[in-house]
């Protein structure tokens, strides 16, 4: 079917798409996606009530006390204190968890996981956070107390290690303890995905199935890792909602751009700029917090017992930034589309992928929405950009329907 690029008109073929789905299914998907923006406020007062709930407890600094009484060895202190501190934080923020993600995924029918699955999740990798942010913290208060002036510096670059460690081995060793993943069975898809790897230049043994309708029915992929660990995950929601052989290419095409876009490197550049930024502001912004929320028996911010504040200022610091960390990734997200565009070739793979995805992300929020709350692009944009480049690349005789089928 030759498309003359006169007679195509990509404005129509977006409205097109985007008619596909009825208006009830926009409705909710816009209240879900709106009321998902309100919930980035409500974390941060749930942040604010919970440090200062533990704050007014006085328990961390009693238990500071205890410490001291039988040795006063700051290092010792902040080994008692800084667990204590996080596992409150994490216990008493549980209930707001289970709401916004366990109850209100549920009510949206984004989720079938039962409550008692997705709770010893939480314990699992809350766990494994509690771990990893003691030895973060062990390492941030020494440097407080042997660099009180240029701690944020130091601690930055110990912020950089660990994002870099748990980077390295979130791929092999935390994601199988929640999803199985596999390599594609053999078949048309591995097929599809194995010839466009090796066109490309991408290892093709990087690019897995994993079970994600077991959390969640989103329509997704994504690339995880960084450097030898990095790989290329597809659900199975994808293949459970009958995706086509022009939405597989052009997903994985997608997350080949971001493979090859080293997307994940400038991510992780951006946020240990906002943390660098972010310790800076903390070391000013310490004290007047710590009276706002009085916390009198706080001796400044090198004491443990201060942990609350601390965690509540990054969070804030962090809240803040958000439209910043979605505009760097939005221009990534665009990056990967027109990749999948260069090498897939499937404007309407991806438009039609697309249209699944619009049920968790609304395909038309006004432009001040999309610039402060859309990691991506809206859908209504992606596809126009897609129905853009149909239009200037009419499909050759030839298609490249032949690595698909070739063995
Ligand atoms: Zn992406």
């Amino acid at each position: 079917m030759a498309v003359s690029p006169s007679a195509f008109d990509p404005a129509a073929e977006t409205a097109r798409y985007l008619a596909m789905l009825p208006p009830e299914v926009h409705a909710k998907a816009t209240a879900y996606t709106q009321g998902g923006h309100w919930l980035l406020l409500w974390s941060a007062v749930v942040a604010a009530a919970v440090a200062w709930l533990i704050l007014r407890s006085g328990l961390l600094v009693r238990l500071r006390n205890a410490v001291e009484r039988r040795r006063r060895r700051p290092w010792l202190v902040a080994l008692a204190v800084l667990p204590v501190a996080l596992l409150l934080e994490t216990l008493l923020t549980l209930p707001w968890n289970a709401y916004a993600d366990w109850w209100r995924e549920t009510a949206y029918n984004m989720t079938s996981q039962p409550f008692g699955e997705w709770l010893g999740e939480w314990a699992l990798s809350g766990g494994i956070a509690l771990v990893a942010m003691s030895l973060f913290y062990l390492a941030v208060y020494w440097l407080l107390r042997r660099a009180p002036r240029t701690w944020w510096l130091w601690a930055s670059g110990v912020a950089g290690a660990f994002a870099v460690i748990a980077l390295l081995l979130a791929p092999i060793y935390i994601a199988p303890l929640f999803n199985d993943y596999s390599p594609a069975p053999n078949g048309p898809v591995r097929d599809a995905v194995v010839a466009m790897a090796e066109a490309n230049g991408i290892p093709s043994d990087k690019i897995y199935i994993y079970d994600g309708s077991k959390q969640s029915n989103r329509y997704t992929a994504n690339v995880m890792g960084l450097f030898g660990s990095a790989r290329i995950n597809m659900s199975d929601t994808m293949f459970k909602a009958g995706a086509d052989l022009g939405e597989i290419r052009a997903v994985v095409g997608h997350e080949m751009g971001h493979y090859a876009r080293h997307d994940v490197l400038s991510r992780l550049g951006l946020v240990l700029a906002l943390i660098l930024a972010g310790f800076w502001l903390l070391d000013r912004l310490f004290e007047p917090a710590a009276r706002l929320l009085g916390a009198a028996n706080v001796r400044g911010i090198a004491d443990p017992a201060g942990l609350p504040i601390f965690s509540l200022l990054l969070a804030l610091i962090f809240l803040v930034a958000t439209p910043l960390t979605n505009s760097l990734s939005r221009w990534a997200e665009t990056g990967a589309d027109n990749y999948s565009l260069r090498i897939a070739r499937e404007p309407d793979g991806i438009a039609k992928a697309l249209i699944q995805t619009v049920e968790y992300r609304a395909a038309t929020p006004s432009l001040i929405e999309e610039t402060l709350f859309y990691s991506h692009p809206s859908v209504s944009r992606r596809i126009r950009n897609a129905m853009e480049w149909k239009a200037k690349h009419p499909p050759a005789p030839a298609r490249a329907a032949a690595p698909v089928s070739q063995p």
